[in-house]
């Protein structure tokens, strides 16, 4: 398809008028779903909020910042020269060690000629007669696409605490997910730090060492599993590299994205020696999902998982020296029943003497002041406060883009009780809309490399199948949705996801409704019934010609 299109001019960057494709974000899925489409010969924008490249990894500066993958597993695998070509320096890579893998591959595909940056999208609107749909942007441009791509994130729209008097502090506010640009320096501030998620357990060791006071604001303690992170040996490297291919194909075929051995036995089953033995040397293997792989019933069972609860309590007071610390860094909620984090120093931190940590549940947080935050017991005095208080996840970088589909019915009216989809992919009502790692597909569950790279093919087959047979719209049917949206919640019964306040639940929104939103089954059955439904015609999404 002819690539030459009316061009408006905004910004003085300029933005087709009329594309085949508009893909929102330049993150992940941005850019290969740019890099594929053009493979396609399809006219194709990126409408990208930020600067540059790299979408989360480009918003989530904080110091501290990390992938918690490793870092051979979190990349591409589409092409094998960039597999190859990329030096990775630690086994768990940093956010600037991510960021320059994002720039090398747009710059190696000659990608950002087709990315509009600093252009925030504000609205899409389907337009039912034209079958297209109209794309604006905060800067006044619009563009007419048949197709939209959704490649927003699903951790990306982040969410500030709906705490009293937060405009009223004097100090600096920092939020983990909006770090600026230029480097922050707390040296010889009074720091306060709220929230202990995966962001807090982060950049609270790195600022520690840098504040003169660092006052960490706890209301959920967190599981924080070791990363055992190092620098990548020499060699190491070319070894990992070369046995990709059975990598890829493991990962693909795993359940959270990463070669796994399936666990065989049940915990309840194990002698105590043998549970021993299994979670130390998950322990000392370290990652996420090593502890939660050593027994079949861990995540489906209280019982089986209180024993792992027990083994991690104790690591958690031998770590932190202080015996009142301790307890309150220690979770009572099951294991996995939220995301875990990784840690690199984290209860470390608070071994150290300008730490202390303020257990909210026993002081609970009641407003934040001009000088600092108050609690029920005191006001602390802070020169800087940091949120590091996560996301509207896995719908907010949908909703918060007013997107209508047909009969001007919005995304969030069709999703105010949870979000409703088939196959994560696309939603009734929204003919030619593709969501990436959308609600109901593994996503946040796996390594969102590898389901990332599966949704872009998927999305770049379906619309190669359209073209070829002169299809205008795809859309999903009702009856399928239905369906496929019972069955995500079936897998989530049967594990402990449910049970626990998460964002996988939306617990953390005000007013979002309580609905578990990624699908529990594993990457490997996803992507087998994902090519099932493209091999048999794409069933459960009708066309239209
Ligand atoms: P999060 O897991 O949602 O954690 C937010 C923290 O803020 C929680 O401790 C929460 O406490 C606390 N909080 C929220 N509102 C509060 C309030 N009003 N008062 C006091 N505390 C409040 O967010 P996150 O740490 O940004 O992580 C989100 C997800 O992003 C992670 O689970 C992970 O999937 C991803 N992530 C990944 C990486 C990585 O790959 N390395 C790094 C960062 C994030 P409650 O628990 O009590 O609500």
């Amino acid at each position: 398809m002819p690539a030459a299109l009316a061009q408006a001019q905004s910004g003085g960057r300029s933005i087709p008028r009329t594309v085949d494709v508009v893909v929102v974000g330049a993150g992940l899925s941005g850019l290969y779903m740019l890099h594929k489409l053009r493979a396609q010969g399809l006219s194709t924008v990126v409408l990208e909020a930020n600067s540059d490249v790299g979408g989360t990894w480009y918003a989530n500066r904080y110091p501290g910042a990390r992938v918690d993958v490793e870092s051979f597993g979190y990349s591409y695998s589409f092409d094998p020269d960039l597999e190859q070509e990329f030096e990775w320096s630690e086994r768990f890579a940093t956010q600037p060690e991510l960021l320059r893998y994002f720039q090398h591959v747009a710059e190696r595909f000659d990608l950002r000629k087709d990315i509009a940056f600093d252009t925030s999208v504000t609205s899409a609107q389907y337009d039912e007669s034209g079958r297209r749909w109209q794309v604006r942007t905060e800067r006044g441009d619009t563009v007419t696409t048949r197709f939209l791509v959704m490649a927003t994130g699903s951790l990306s729209a982040a969410k500030m605490p709906e705490i009293p008097g937060l405009e009223s502090f004097r100090g600096v506010s920092y939020h983990t997910a909006q770090w600026p640009v230029e480097e922050v320096d707390f040296t010889g501030q009074r720091v306060g730090v709220i929230g202990t998620g995966s962001s807090g357990v982060q950049v609270i060791p790195l600022i520690a060492e840098q504040a003169a006071e660092l006052t960490v604001f706890q209301r959920t303690p967190a599981y924080a599993l070791p990363a055992h992170n190092r620098p990548l040996r020499p060699g190491e490297g070319t070894s990992a590299k070369s046995d990709y291919p059975a990598y890829r194909k493991a990962a693909r075929e795993s359940g959270f994205g990463v070669p796994m051995e399936p666990p065989t036995k049940s915990a309840l089953e194990a002698s105590a020696e043998e549970r021993e033995q299994a979670f130390e040397e998950a322990w000392q293997a370290g990652g996420l999902t090593a502890l939660v792989g050593t027994f079949t019933d861990i995540q489906t069972d209280l019982d089986a998982n209180a024993l792992a609860m027990e083994f991690l309590h104790r690591k958690i007071a031998e770590a932190a020296t202080d015996l009142q610390t301790a307890a309150d860094l220690t979770p009572q909620y099951p294991f996995w029943s939220k995301r875990p984090c990784l840690n690199t120093g984290y209860y470390d931190a608070f071994n150290r003497p300008n730490v202390r940590l303020v257990n909210l549940q026993r002081e609970p947080l009641t407003e934040v002041t001009g000088a600092g935050i108050r609690t029920s017991a005191r006001e602390y005095e802070l020169d800087a406060i940091v949120y590091a208080t996560g996301f509207d996840a896995m719908t907010g970088s949908f909703t918060r883009v007013d997107v209508r589909g047909r009969g001007g019915v919005s995304l969030q009216e069709a999703w105010a009780a949870g979000p409703r989809t088939y196959l994560g992919l696309g939603t009734v009502g929204f003919p030619n809309l593709f969501m990436i790692a959308g609600p109901g597909s593994p996503s946040v569950l796996s390594n969102m490399v590898v389901s990332i790279e599966q949704h872009v093919d998927w999305v770049s087959d379906a619309i190669a199948y359209m073209e070829r047979r002169g299809l205008a719209t795809i859309e999903a049917t009702p009856t399928a949705q239905d369906e496929w949206v019972d069955h995500v919640n079936v897998l989530a019964s049967y594990t402990l996801f449910p049970g626990t306040d998460s964002w996988f639940l939306g617990a953390n929104v005000p007013g979002k409704a309580r609905v578990f939103m990624p699908y529990a089954g594993g990457v490997g059955a996803y992507r087998q019934k994902c090519d099932e439904v493209a091999a048999s015609g794409y069933a459960g999404f009708q066309f239209s010609s």
